[in-house]
């Protein structure tokens, strides 16, 4: 009886809070499971670790600014373009003139 109640002194104990008969090896702290997370409960899971992958929100389609019009720098530009063509095609027009003008000089010395 003496051993018995040894052996069970051993090997069970109270719970300090509930006061239920545990095996010690159930106890912790003096507390059996239920009780020590009653006292100790575990840390809530943190809504956010700093670790965690983040949630990356889909990017926004990128603002493409409308194609503008032709800008008044471009326009001038064209414009003075086409001044240039112009201006060129006259000195083709004088240019052709004058072979037309040594032609007829070329052949009128060729008839002298
Ligand atoms: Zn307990």
């Amino acid at each position: 009886m003496t051993n018995l109640h040894r052996n069970f002194a051993e090997t069970a104990a109270l719970c300090d809070e509930c006061l239920m008969v545990k095996a010690k090896t159930d106890l912790n702290e003096g507390l059996c499971y239920e009780c020590h997370v009653e006292k100790y409960p575990p840390p809530p899971p943190e809504p956010e670790t700093p670790n965690s992958p983040e949630i990356t929100a889909p990017k926004p389609e990128p603002i493409v600014p409308p194609r503008p019009s032709i800008d008044p720098d471009t326009r001038e530009l064209i414009q003075l373009l086409r001044q240039q063509v112009e201006q060129q095609a006259q000195i083709i027009t004088l240019l052709q003139t004058q072979v037309q003008t040594f032609e007829s000089q070329a052949q009128t010395i060729a008839n002298l």
